[in-house]
């Protein structure tokens, strides 16, 4: 598995997604792991950037298998739990991107405030090459700080009976089901329901 295996799943080559190469492959050495064809190895995520798809690709934990569990804190963070002797180690990044010339940092305003002039998308693109690039070359204590992880390990994923939703009539994982006024129904429906003004 190497990088170019991330960039075919994730669609382009970005800073975020070569940071969560960078989390990934260090897991993978550092805890002497191969990819999790089962659900050995359990991430937990801070986040739903760019990054968790290298993630997915390098550690095997995904959102599909269950081993891969989403918080959605807007953090940097990626803890990792493996199975069986519950060894972690949680990446929570520190790195700082290099200094932007101003130009570049010109650049970057006018792209948050939506231009999209050749000038200043080629100004961003050389941007992000450069972050790339610095991501790369970083050493791991650059890039995160590191420990073990703080969460206990979540239960396996289970597989639960469907039921029926009483509204829409669509099968629903018995444990999402929602009882009101005596109905089961799923949470869309319900959602649909409270957001109609009684007549
Ligand atoms: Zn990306
Ligand atoms: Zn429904």
């Amino acid at each position: 598995m190497d990088f170019s295996e991330v960039v075919k799943f994730h669609g382009h080559v970005c800073p975020g997604l070569t940071m969560g190469f960078r989390a990934a492959t260090l897991v993978m050495n550092r805890m002497e792991l191969s990819r999790s064809d089962d659900e050995e190895l359990v991430a937990i995520v801070e986040n739903k950037s760019c990054a968790v798809d290298a993630i997915q690709v390098i550690t095997g934990c995904t959102l599909g298998k269950g081993n891969l569990i989403l918080r959605d804190y807007g953090k940097q963070v990626y803890s990792f739990i493996r199975r069986g002797d519950g060894e972690s180690l949680r990446l929570a990044v520190k790195w700082q991107p290099p200094a932007e010339d101003e130009e570049t940092a010109g650049a970057w305003q006018r792209y948050m405030a939506a231009e999209r002039t050749p000038e200043v998308m080629a100004r961003i693109k050389k941007s992000k090459s450069r972050k790339i690039k610095a991501i790369q070359e970083a050493a791991d204590d650059d890039l995160f700080s590191i420990g073990p992880a703080v969460e206990p390990l979540p239960p396996k994923a289970r597989v639960f009976p469907s039921l029926t939703c009483a509204l829409c009539g669509e099968k629903v994982m018995a444990p999402r089901i929602i009882t009101n006024n005596g109905q089961d129904i799923c949470r869309p429906c319900l959602e649909a329901k409270n957001s109609t003004p009684a007549v």
